[in-house]
């Protein structure tokens, strides 16, 4: 079974993992494993400072998405199309 080390954010509008393009110095890294359908989840169950609630093992992480903002672009939810709910693991 393959095992990454990524860091991670989570929106906390729709509740879901992201592997995170733009992380702060020094995040932490957690370990992440490949299921049989291809989709990455953790491995573990993660008590971060910065969530209200455990991250438990098996939880998928998805990849995000890069949005054009006029000049600029973010990292952001596919789902709710910002960062604005986005915090660090
Ligand atoms: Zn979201």
């Amino acid at each position: 079974m393959e095992t990454i080390q990524e860091h991670l954010c989570k929106c906390i509008n729709c509740d879901t993992l992201f592997m995170d393009e733009n992380p702060q110095i020094g995040a932490e890294l957690y370990p992440l494993y490949q299921d049989d359908n291809g989709l990455w989840r953790t491995k573990y169950d993660i008590e971060s400072p910065y969530t209200i609630h455990t991250v438990y093992a098996d939880t998928p992480v998805l990849e995000g998405e890069i949005f054009e903002d006029g000049e600029e672009s973010f990292f952001g939810c596919d789902q709710c199309k910002t960062d604005e709910y986005l915090i660090d693991l």
